[in-house]
């Protein structure tokens, strides 16, 4: 078996057949490994995310060059639905669940493609994770506060039995006691199950607190790569990621 579980060889994208947005990205998830891609605004990191998932279609980008290896997959060569069905979920920025419907229906409506016997088990394994939306799982999603729609996101990435759970910015918007919280919840799960995952964060004190290894981009190019303490050691991370002195 392949000892990543993602890797990218070299990648580059462009939106509208010109505007280069990643220019030769390289970076591996090691499987049961989290890894952290962290960088500013515009430095690339969703457009990453975007290329695994197959998700820039829809914004009218490519992946133009380089590999994009999922196990023994060449991810390019296949649409997103199929990259869900061999076990890539990709939690995008900013909390999207149906709001009109409760919990309980937004975990069922991402498990379309599974048996009722799966969607049950998966249900509880989501709801064991997050007893909070157990607590909330008949109201309207709409309604739940921001760190409970962050879970229920989540929740819905687990719905499809993931091998790879990417997440981008979870912690946006949230407070920090529950950042801490969700990422704890993230790291058991990785713990437990062998999860690989891959997240994204302009958060990188939080970040650093349970990856392994992390990537830094800027302007579309990675120019970083070590373990996770090494990183909070660094020098620039301290100034310019961590707040530091
Ligand atoms: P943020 O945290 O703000 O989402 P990011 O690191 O995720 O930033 P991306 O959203 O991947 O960065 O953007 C990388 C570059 O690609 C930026 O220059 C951005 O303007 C450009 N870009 C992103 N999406 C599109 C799009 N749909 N069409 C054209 N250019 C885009």
């Amino acid at each position: 078996m392949a000892d990543n579980v993602l890797t990218l060889n070299n990648i580059e994208v462009v939106y509208d057949f010109v505007s280069l947005a990643i220019k030769g990205v390289s970076l591996h998830v090691p499987q049961g490994g989290m890894v952290a891609l962290l960088g500013a605004n515009g430095a690339g990191k969703s457009t990453t995310l975007k290329s695994i998932s197959g998700l820039l279609a829809a914004e009218r980008g490519e992946v133009r060059r380089g590999d994009v290896r999922f196990l023994d997959h060449d991810l390019r060569a296949l649409p997103p639905q199929e990259r869900v069905r061999l076990g890539v979920a990709h939690v995008l920025e900013g909390r999207r669940v149906f709001e009109h419907l409760t919990p309980d229906e937004n975990l069922i409506a991402a498990s379309a493609i599974r048996s009722r016997h799966d969607v049950a088990r998966n249900k509880e394994r989501v709801y064991t994770y997050f007893p909070r939306l157990y607590e909330r799982r008949t109201s309207q999603a709409g309604y739940l506060s921001g760190g409970e729609q962050q879970m229920l996101a989540i929740g819905r990435a687990l719905m499809t039995q993931p091998k790879l759970l990417m997440l981008d910015e979870p912690s946006l918007g949230l407070a920090p006691f529950l950042v801490a919280e969700i990422f704890q919840i993230i790291r058991s799960i990785n713990k437990e199950e062998g999860l690989s995952v891959l997240l994204v964060e302009q958060n990188a004190v939080a970040a650093l607190e349970i990856v392994s290894h992390g990537y830094l981009i800027e302007s579309g190019r990675i120019v970083m790569h070590d373990s996770a303490e090494a990183l909070k050691k660094n020098p620039d991370i301290q100034e310019f990621y961590l707040g530091g002195t």
